[in-house]
């Protein structure tokens, strides 16, 4: 497929595939990275090109997964994770009652996702305040002008050769990997 500036293109990852071991494997990342997050960018780029039969629904399916995937490879980081620090540890506390219960929640609604979706940690603006949400497949079904700051992917793609059906090992894996100075940047 032609290549254009108006055409999605797979992010390099800030870090190595195998950098973020023990907690996700080079093996998985790899896969994650090159074949399901290529295959979503590919696929977005296929159905912009065919400009009289727009698939609504298709397209948002591949374009959400692209800017979801982007997201969440910039909220991961080889050692990571840890307490919060800056500004969103701020929000954690006066909006979650620390980061103990902020974490607790986030993991019930990772967790809750049915079949493939997101966890997803935003900010609205307008009322200066934290919010935890879930996102279906990739139906980016967030409020217009809410921020997302972090992601969590739960598709069974991201973590089933690490972690098989052991949902709740992936998502404890996660806070060992946590990149809050990104966090702390997208909220602003
Ligand atoms: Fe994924």
């Amino acid at each position: 497929m032609e290549q254009n500036n108006k055409s999605y293109k797979l992010p390099e990852l800030s870090y190595g595939y195998n950098e973020l071991e023990p907690y996700i494997s080079e093996e998985q990342l790899k896969i994650h990275h090159q074949k399901h997050h290529q295959a979503y960018v590919n696929g977005a780029n296929k159905i912009l090109e065919d400009t009289d039969s727009v698939d609504l629904k298709k397209l948002a399916f591949q374009i959400g997964g692209h800017k979801l995937h982007s997201l969440f490879w910039g909220n991961l980081e080889p050692n990571g994770g840890g307490e919060p620090t800056g500004k969103i540890a701020e929000y954690i506390e006066t909006d979650f009652d620390g980061f103990e219960n902020f974490k607790e929640v986030f993991n019930k609604t990772a967790l809750s996702v049915e079949g493939s979706g997101w966890a997803v940690l935003a900010h609205d603006k307008e009322i200066e305040r934290l919010l935890i949400m879930q996102i279906e497949k990739h139906n980016m079904n967030i409020y217009p002008t809410v921020e997302i700051l972090m992601v969590l992917d739960m598709f069974e793609h991201a973590y089933y050769i690490d972690y098989k059906n052991e949902k709740t090992k992936y998502v404890d894996a996660f806070w060992s990997l946590v990149n809050w100075g990104e966090v702390n940047k997208r909220l602003g």
